[in-house]
């Protein structure tokens, strides 16, 4: 089984830094070695590495995938969340990051964003270490 971290996002739109949540998991498995697998179980939502020292990155970022895909543009899909479905596809749902002596290897500005495209809403992220 999976490791499962259960979190709320805040808005419509947000990249939710969850670095330390998957920190903690590493290390209550008390893996030492491997690869740290993070999955998103939804198809409005992601995962992404990237910068978290300036929060406008992120801000950026959320800009840019709004002008890109625009919340009504004539899409076909029924729910009227066509946008946060293009979004997630854009971001991705999977990251994998190394484990070395017990710690996610990242560089000194990565952190690990989840991507919420159609909260606020509670949802899911799965931690699997692989040895
Ligand atoms: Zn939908």
């Amino acid at each position: 089984m999976p490791i499962s971290i259960s979190l709320k996002t805040g808005s419509r739109v947000d990249m939710v830094d969850i670095t330390s949540l998957v920190q903690k998991e590493v290390s209550k498995a008390g893996a030492e070695e491997g690869m740290c697998f993070v999955y998103v179980p939804h198809t409005t939502a992601g995962v992404t590495i990237n910068e978290g020292a300036d929060p406008a990155v992120c801000e950026d970022i959320i800009a840019k995938l709004k002008e890109l895909v625009p919340p009504n543009a004539g899409y076909r899909h029924m729910e009227g969340n066509a946008d946060s479905h293009i979004k997630a596809s854009l971001i991705g749902n999977s990251v994998s990051v190394i484990v070395e002596k017990g710690r996610l290897v990242l560089g000194t500005w990565q952190k690990i964003f989840f991507c919420e495209f159609d909260g606020p809403r509670s949802r899911r992220v799965y931690v699997n270490l692989v040895k």
